[in-house]
């Protein structure tokens, strides 16, 4: 078996432009690495292996071009988005047949950027959870240790970049799920502001807070994707006509941190983090302090409160984002039910997992006359201070570092039976994307009590991916590089 796999994005980019591997050899490299990893780790719902060849056949008919900058590049997405002619379930029983007759738009600039796209990856049920336990058809394993989980809900997209599967996925985040199984598995994962992908195609959970953004090895393949993915569509109206900057531009520019801010916020540094956890992130913003940065306490006060506004919102929004799977229209449909309100209900029942049905009867009871005011209005009254928040704490620095989750990956069935111990993990990942700001997650060291990876997570201002990723793309140099994960050999 070649080693082609463990190059990172930027490198075997490189070797294809100038033709010295073929997207043909770096597609069945990858494939290849599916193969050997899959049966531990299970990180992908679907192989389009043929698919993906023939793309890669007639890329290497074509050629290279300057107009194709991912001339080649085998990459795999998350299954909630949509690549036309490949299932997308969303990790859903209730999708098990659907197959989409078009791309998402994030999915078809990657494509015509000349990307070979490999498979569908697992995750939690329409994207609620954190471990990727949820998925309706087998939960993924940590390429580090396969007893722990991969985080969710995009674990399939993490554990898939970090065993080598692809050079690069693609993830959703609504509260976390690109950044906390970035971090869990040792990889970058960038959620970006909100507005700066189009969602159009990706199948919606709560649609104030979703962003769709790479999961990588380093921060330069991070930037290469986002360059590719970001800008205006006219299929999302949430998308931001903004200019898209030049991202490598911003990443070659920038050699220390000087000039920067980073404020910490006491709210992400005290209690509750997992002292392997504090000990990786301090370390790291030591790091940042001695490459120039300025290092300043700010203050986030209603972080407690992020969590229950969250749960509020995003439960509001996917209840009625999921009324849609009906049995009419989409998906599974119950063949017994006599009459119409039967074959709703019956359809959902079976066709919803119980975190899904949880979440729908919440969202909606949030929503429900009598409750709206003291429930979904409170909650969106609070999330307008939240920024706020935000805004004056961007007065006094540029990024906000903290850590991506209290602590490491955890074990496989640990907090299966307590979804509320689950919620409170997203405690420092939920609040970009009620402000609709962006976050990096930035491997930055292994746990010394569970030799697992641990992610420092960097904020900035909105639109300000370019002061992110630079100054992530720094940091990444002066830190430890992780090794391989061990739990695949
Ligand atoms: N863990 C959070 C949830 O369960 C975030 C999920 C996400 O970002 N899609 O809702």
């Amino acid at each position: 078996m070649s080693d082609l796999h463990l190059k990172t994005l930027s490198e075997i980019r490189g070797l294809l432009a100038e033709r010295r591997v073929s997207a043909e050899e770096a597609t069945k490299a990858c494939l290849e690495r599916i193969e050997a990893t899959e049966p531990t780790i299970q990180a992908l719902l679907h192989v389009s292996a043929e698919t993906a060849l023939a793309e890669a056949r007639a890329l290497d008919a074509a050629g290279p071009g300057p107009e194709r900058p991912l001339w080649g590049v085998p990459l795999t997405v998350k299954d909630c988005l949509t690549a036309k002619g490949l299932p997308a379930t969303a990790g859903s029983r209730i999708l098990e047949n659907f197959v989409p007759f078009y791309d998402a738009t994030a999915v078809a600039r990657l494509k015509a950027a000349g990307a070979v796209i490999l498979g569908k990856s697992n995750m939690d049920e329409f994207a609620m959870g954190s471990s990727t336990e949820n998925s309706a058809f087998h939960p993924t394993r940590n390429p580090w240790d396969p007893e722990r989980v991969p985080g969710g809900s995009s674990g399939g997209s993490a554990a898939a970049v970090a065993a080598c599967q692809g050079f690069g996925a693609l993830g959703t985040d609504t509260g976390g799920s690109i950044r906390q199984p970035a971090s869990f598995c040792g990889i970058v994962g960038l959620k970006p502001t909100y507005g700066r992908v189009s969602r159009y195609g990706l199948i919606a959970y709560g649609s104030s807070l979703d962003q769709i953004g790479p999961m990588t090895r380093t921060v330069e393949d991070a930037a290469r994707l986002l360059q590719v993915m970001a800008g205006h569509d006219t299929r999302d109206s949430t998308s931001v006509d903004e200019p898209v900057p030049d991202y490598l531009a911003s990443l070659s520019a920038r050699s220390d941190l000087k000039g920067l801010t980073i404020g910490l916020p006491e709210e992400y540094w005290g209690e509750g983090v997992d002292p392997e956890v504090a000990e990786c992130c301090r370390a790291a913003v030591a790091q940042a302090e001695s490459l120039g940065a300025r290092i300043v306490p700010v203050p986030l006060k209603l972080s407690e409160y992020a969590v229950a506004v969250y749960y509020v919102i995003a439960t509001a929004e996917a209840s009625s984002n999921l009324a849609r799977f009906d049995g009419v229209r989409y998906g599974h449909r119950d063949k017994q039910a006599q009459d119409l309100t039967e074959m709703y209900t019956r359809s959902r029942t079976q066709g919803f997992g119980d975190e899904v049905q949880r979440r729908i009867i919440l969202g909606t009871y949030v929503l429900s006359a009598g409750y709206y005011d003291a429930y979904y209005r409170k909650a969106a009254q609070v999330r307008a201070l939240l920024r706020r928040d935000f805004d004056a704490a961007f007065e006094s620095c540029d990024l906000i570092a903290g850590p991506v989750c209290p602590t490491t990956a955890f074990r496989v069935g640990q907090m299966t039976s307590d979804p509320l111990q689950m919620y409170l993990m997203d405690i420092f990942t939920i609040s970009a994307n009620l402000a609709g700001i962006p976050g990096l997650s930035l491997p930055c060291g292994l746990g010394r009590d569970s030799g697992m990876p641990v992610g420092l997570q960097l904020m900035a201002r909105p639109f300000a991916e370019d002061v992110l990723l630079s100054a992530a793309n720094v940091l990444e140099r002066a830190l430890p590089k992780l090794p391989q994960p061990g739990g695949l050999i």
